[in-house]
This record gives structure tokens, C-alpha cells and sequence, in this order.
């Protein structure tokens, strides 16, 4: 009957695809459309629910699944077409926006904002509040830049959202995933623009003082915060007439202090200084001397093709903890004194503490998303960060307790500890808009983890 081993092997093999359903949690990382496409046929055996996912960079559970497939973008990396002419670029989504605004870079172009982190994927920084130092008012998300959009739907359709569909495109944006899993996009780009970045070293209740004005301002805006030196260091951007020459160097070695050098010293000093009180002090001395002396003194004009961090590649390369809250610009002179009492109270009662200063974003009023943070009025981005692990988890949950009594806004990709009702009360009409896209689009809720099943569903 066996007389062929080898067919009997086949058999043996096939049979046992066919009769073993595939469970989760399995990671694919498809490199073209097709592949994609199939993972996603309802007639597959992906097991669900179905995440996608870009570089990770995300600090909750939006971006995985712990039962079914989390499909993983960072294998459609191939940058299309940059148009030089119309000011336009067509990528695919797992191209890492580094390497965009290196190409660009080549081709005299740049993205209209300024985005931190080099490391993330062009899809993850559109389907989730991705944002800078923008200078000016508006187009502070990366989202914002986005012209038109190529995704699979749920049930693996191809679906596009073309310029002009603005209602749609403005769901699309900042969709967690959850409608569609972005494949290409165009975006538009500019001519590179170069500015001056000055910087200033306040008290937090000066600081409180010129923040309103700050939050009108022309300007793009990022600080620094030390609660515990009752510290802003600012980093104010405005467009120049005469910035004079931009260098990267500068840039780089702020991008390698902030980002490697001071993290691995801090986790070293937390091992090896076992008395809190001089471990501390002698991080913030050297969180200081680094503000003080490489972003004052040498980083004085750039460009955002100059001032993109090369920081943390992927998950593998995350080398801190964070949570972000938005809180608006209106109120955030009394937060940011707020938040200096918090920490020092968190402190005390739990001996929990970041190392890391805090960095803030302005935000400007954008409506170009539905779930945009600063849908209806300018906003304050606040990332508290930290090398320590024992304790962050207890100091999230205060730190969202802390934001909820401010009015702060959770970030549905980058908020720790986010209560589903709290979301669901900031996000509001938006939300219920939104939710009810999704349950005609992804009935069978293929889509949903249970973390966004909380208020997505
Ligand atoms: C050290 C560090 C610093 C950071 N600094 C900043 C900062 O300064 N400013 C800022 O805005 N953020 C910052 N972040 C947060 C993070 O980089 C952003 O949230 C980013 O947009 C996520 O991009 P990603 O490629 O890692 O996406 P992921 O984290 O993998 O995914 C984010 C969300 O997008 C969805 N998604 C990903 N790809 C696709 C796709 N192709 N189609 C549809 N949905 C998709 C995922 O399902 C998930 O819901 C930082 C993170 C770290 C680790």
C-alpha cells in the first residue's frame, strides 16, 4: 500500500496542513502585494485576529496579537517614485522614514515636518499620531502629508482613497489598523527649507508664563522637562532668511547623545549607584551638561532633512519606556506646574522616578483626521521616558490618573494605562463615527485585538 515513501511523506505532510488548524500568535512578514493579499483571503488559514504592524515603536498592545497573526510591514520597503517636479513621493508602507528623507534628501526634497524617530515605518507614522517640531500652526502629524492611499481591506479587497476624498482620507489617517492595512501611499514633499533652532534654559514657572504665547507662535517647539531641576530646556525653530549653513553633524551627535549615550549611561548608573539620592543627582547633572553643552552650542540651523534622528531601529532598538498624553494648549501652563508636583509626590509616596527628562511637542489644531489628538484645538505633547522597569508599570497608571484630572487626551498607540472609557469620552462623536466605519468594513471583527476591542469595536 506505502509502496512510494515518498509519497506517502507528501501525503503524510499534507494531510497534516489541512487537518491542523494553524493557532496563533505567528508573526509574517510579507515582501510583496500578492503575498500580502493572500495572508489576508478569508480563505486562508491566517490565524486571527490579524495586526499589522510597522516597526513596533508603538509602547502598547495596538501594534500585536498575542492569539492570532501580526503581520509585519517592514518587508514592502521599496520607495516608488519621487516626483521632483510636482513635489510629490510614492512609497510603499514599510519604508522606514529615515531612509525617505534620505532619498528625498538626494533629490533636494524634504517632508514638510520635522519626525523624531528614523527608525518607525512610513504606514505606522500614518496610522497613528506621528508628530515634531512642526514650524507653524497646522500639519503637525505626518498623516497630514498624505495624498493618496492604497490598503487591503479586512476581507483583503483592494481598496484605494484618491486626492480629494477628503472625508475618507481623513478616516484613513491615524486608523490603528483597524479599517485597512496600508500598502502604498503618496505623500507630498517640499523643496528642503532651512531654519534656526534656539534655545533657552527656563524654570518651569517661567516657562508656565510664555507658554501661551509660545503655543500661538510661528515656531516649531520642542522642550525638555526636569521636574526635578525645575528645568525646560526649549528648542524653538523658525524659518530664516538667512539660517546660515546646516550641518548634520550636530544633529547626529545630539540625536546619538539623547538617544544611546545618556539611556546606556543612566541604566548603568542605576545598576552600579545603589543610593538614590546621588544616582539621581548625578543624572541630572548629566542630562544638564548635555542640553547645555551640544544642543545649545552647536545645534543652530537645520533642516528636517538635517534634524531626523537615526533613533531607535525597531522594538529591538528601544531603549526606554514611555507614555505620551496630549493636554491643551489653553490649560498647559497650569499642567506643566502640575506635572512638577506630580513627580515629586510619585517620588516620595513610591521612591519611582524617570530618569529621562520629559519631551514636549506643541501641536497645531489639525482636523485632517478624524482621530487627529488636536482635532479641535492646539495641544501639548508630553513623553514622560525612562530607563527603569521596576516601577514604570505603578508610575503609568498614575502618570494616565494625573493626565485624566488634566484633561490630557491618551494616545490610542503611544498612552500607557489608558482607561476604554476615558478614550471613548475623549474621542467622543469622532469615535462613534469611527466605530462605525469599521463595523461595516470589518463585521467579523478579523481586525481587532482585544486591547482595541476595548473602544474600537
Ligand atoms: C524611543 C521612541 C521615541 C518616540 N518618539 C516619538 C516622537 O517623538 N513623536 C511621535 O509621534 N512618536 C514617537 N514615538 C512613537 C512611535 O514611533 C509612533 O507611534 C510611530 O508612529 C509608530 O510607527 P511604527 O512604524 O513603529 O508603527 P507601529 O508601532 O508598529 O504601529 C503603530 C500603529 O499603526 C498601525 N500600523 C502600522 N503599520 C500600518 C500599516 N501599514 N497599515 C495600517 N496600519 C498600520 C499598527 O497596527 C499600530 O496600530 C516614539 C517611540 C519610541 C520607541
Amino acid at each position: 500500500m506505502y509502496a512510494d515513501p515518498l509519497t506517502r511523506t507528501g501525503q503524510y505532510r499534507v494531510k497534516r496542513i489541512i487537518d491542523t488548524p494553524r493557532t496563533g500568535p505567528v508573526t509574517e512578514t510579507p515582501t510583496d502585494l500578492n503575498q500580502l493579499r493572500r495572508l489576508l483571503d478569508p480563505a486562508s488559514r491566517t490565524p486571527l485576529p490579524i495586526r499589522v504592524q510597522g516597526a513596533g515603536s508603538a509602547c502598547n498592545d495596538c501594534n500585536t496579537t498575542e492569539s492570532g497573526t501580526t503581520i509585519c510591514m517592514t518587508g514592502l520597503d521599496r520607495i516608488i517614485h519621487v516626483d521632483s517636479y510636482n513635489h510629490t513621493v510614492t512609497t510603499q508602507a514599510g519604508v522606514l522614514v529615515g531612509d525617505l528623507v534620505r532619498e528625498l534628501a538626494e533629490h533636494g526634497l524634504e517632508l514638510p515636518g520635522s519626525y523624531d524617530l528614523a527608525g518607525r515605518t512610513v504606514g505606522g507614522a500614518i496610522a497613528a499620531p506621528c508628530f515634531g517640531p512642526a514650524i507653524g500652526g497646522g500639519g503637525s502629524y505626518f498623516a497630514s502629508n498624505v495624498i493618496t492611499m492604497k490598503l487591503l481591506r479586512p476581507d483583503g479587497q483592494v481598496f484605494s482613497v484618491e486626492a480629494g476624498q477628503n472625508n475618507l482620507l481623513g478616516a484613513f489617517r491615524m486608523s490603528f489598523g483597524t479599517l485597512g492595512i496600508i500598502y502604498e501611499v503618496k505623500l507630498s514633499v517640499r523643496p528642503i527649507r532651512t531654519f534656526t533652532a534656539s534655545h533657552r534654559r527656563v524654570s518651569i514657572d517661567k516657562f508656565a508664563t510664555i507658554v501661551d504665547a509660545l503655543a500661538s507662535a510661528d515656531v516649531g517647539i520642542k522642550f525638555y522637562l526636569m521636574p526635578y531641576r525645575d528645568r525646560v530646556y526649549l528648542d524653538v525653530r523658525r524659518y530664516d532668511t538667512d539660517p546660515g549653513s546646516t550641518y548634520t553633524t550636530p544633529w547626529k551627535l545630539k540625536d546619538w547623545g539623547e538617544s544611546t549615550v545618556l539611556p546606556h549611561i543612566f541604566k548603568s548608573l542605576n545598576r552600579v549607584v545603589p543610593m538614590q539620592s546621588v544616582r539621581y543627582r548625578l543624572i541630572d547633572t548629566i542630562s544638564e551638561t548635555t542640553q547645555n553643552l551640544v544642543n545649545s552650542r552647536y545645534v543652530k540651523s537645520g533642516s528636517n532633512a538635517t534634524s531626523q534622528s537615526d533613533r531607535a531601529r525597531g522594538k529591538s532598538g528601544r531603549r526606554c519606556f514611555y507614555s505620551t498624553w496630549c493636554f491643551p494648549a489653553a490649560d498647559f501652563s497650569m499642567v506643566v506646574r502640575a506635572y512638577r508636583d506630580f513627580c515629586a509626590r510619585a517620588y516620595e509616596e513610591s521612591q519611582y522616578r524617570c530618569d529621562m527628562p520629559a519631551v514636549g511637542y506643541r501641536l497645531g489644531r489639525d482636523p485632517g483626521s478624524l482621530l487627529s489628538p488636536s482635532f479641535e484645538e492646539p495641544m501639548f505633547a508630553l513623553t514622560s521616558a525612562s530607563t527603569q522597569e521596576r516601577g514604570w508599570d505603578d508610575f503609568v497608571i498614575d502618570l494616565a490618573e494625573f493626565a485624566e484630572k488634566y484633561g490630557g487626551i491618551p494616545l490610542i498607540s503611544q498612552s500607557r494605562a489608558l482607561r476604554a472609557e476615558h478614550v471613548i469620552q475623549s474621542y467622543n462623536r469622532r469615535l462613534d463615527f469611527f466605530r462605525r466605519m469599521r463595523r461595516k468594513l470589518d463585521p467579523d471583527k478579523r481586525f481587532l485585538n482585544p486591547f482595541l476591542a476595548q473602544f474600537m469595536q
